[in-house]
């Protein structure tokens, strides 16, 4: 199986200004500096794919305004097909301002614009056009409206496309919505949003001292209000990795983790001791007496971080490769663990992702 990514989301122009302090309300500052990046977790995941030289198309919407033709170029330019993404009339594109002062600390309005215009019945007839998806990857984050989302899960698993749900931001996101993906990528505090989200909705209290794998197995089971996520759950803990639930006989092949595995030990939740990264045990091994759900680690890679924007977009972004090129899970999550860990070598998001070639001799050589 040799598929595409095809990535449902949002499209933005960072635009990035340098200030002695960050302004009070009605404070003027003048700042130092000032950038221009391309971002959007869509754009940047699609990027992200196709550097690792994936035939990428992307679905979204810009605006109408001078950011329009300096987005899409900037796909372009990246081997990322366009042909989809539509231009919205009286829309801007959808901008980021973002404010660092002199510490680091920053202040970020995001203005979705087109993102938050584009239509479901557009993504629906963009998906239908594609025909059947067998083999490709749906990849989809949570900056296009709700409902394009659950549209665009919906359409892509009646087309027998995988679906990967990066649930960022978690806000809104229900059951009713991840149990329609194969694949749900939340980082630590996206899973807490998650499970929170669902708390309200069920009253289905969940401990938060609990350990990661107890509670991404909320998401993967069946909860009051339906199924659970159909094929894994991987959660990714920045500078200490990712950790994996996969249902067992999900279809993504059947080689080794990465981790050796090791028999499961139920969390017991110690309010007391909150979970530290370094401390978690080595990864269990659900097996098959654990309900049919293998449980597996995989550590970060060591390198020398200096601006770690777009981790999880290059993360994404490579998981959805990797699948596309028929890898089996344990493989695609050790190249996207590579990748982030890439990507957080270079300033900037979108800029860090690695190519096919930095990826395999960065791989080659651990
Ligand atoms: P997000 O950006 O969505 O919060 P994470 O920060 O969890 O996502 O990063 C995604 C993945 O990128 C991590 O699971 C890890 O594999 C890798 N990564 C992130 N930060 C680092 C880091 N400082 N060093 C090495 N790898 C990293």
């Amino acid at each position: 199986m040799s598929g595409r990514v095809i990535v449902v989301g949002s499209v933005n122009i960072d635009l990035v200004a340098r200030v002695p302090h960050l302004p009070h309300p009605g404070e003027t500052v003048t700042g130092g500096s000032y950038d221009r990046h391309h971002g959007g977790k869509g754009g940047n995941q699609a990027v992200a794919a196709a550097r690792l030289r994936r035939p990428t198309l992307f679905i979204g919407a810009l605006g109408d305004d001078a950011f329009e033709v300096e987005a899409r170029r900037a796909l372009v330019t990246e081997r990322v097909d366009v042909s989809m993404v539509a231009s919205l009339p009286g829309q801007p594109t959808g901008v980021a301002l973002i404010l660092f002062d002199a510490n680091g600390e920053n202040q970020i309005v995001v203005i979705p614009g087109a993102n938050g215009a584009i239509e479901a019945g557009y993504v629906r007839d963009c998906l239908s056009r594609l025909g059947r998806l067998v083999g490709d990857v749906v990849l989809l984050c949570n900056e296009v409206p709700l409902h394009v989302v659950r549209e665009a899960l919906t359409c892509a698993r009646a087309a027998g496309a995988t679906t990967i749900l990066n649930p960022a931001p978690a806000t809104g996101i229900d059951r009713s919505i991840f149990s329609l993906a194969d694949i749900v990528t939340p980082n630590r505090n996206e899973l807490a949003m998650l499970l929170h989200t669902e708390a309200r909705r069920t009253g289905r209290r969940t401990d938060a001292s609990q350990e990661i794998p107890s509670r991404a197995r909320l998401l993967l089971d069946p909860g009051p209000d339906g199924p659970g996520v159909r094929k894994a759950v991987i959660v990714t803990l920045g500078a200490a990795g990712v950790m994996v639930l996969e249902r067992e006989g999900s279809g993504f092949g059947a080689a080794k983790p990465a981790v050796p595995a090791v028999p499961a030990v139920p969390a017991m939740p110690n309010p007391l001791v909150p979970l530290e990264p370094a401390a978690q045990a080595a990864p269990p091994d659900a097996g098959p007496g654990s309900n049919g759900v293998r449980v597996w680690e995989v550590p970060a890679e060591r390198v020398s971080t200096v601006d770690s924007t777009g981790a999880g977009d290059a993360f994404n972004g490579a998981l959805a490769a990797a699948i596309a090129e028929g890898r089996p899970l344990a493989e695609a999550v050790r190249r996207a663990v590579a990748a982030g860990a890439l990507a957080t070598t270079h300033v900037g998001a979108r800029e860090g992702m690695p190519t096919a070639v930095e990826l395999d001799e960065f791989i080659a050589t651990r």
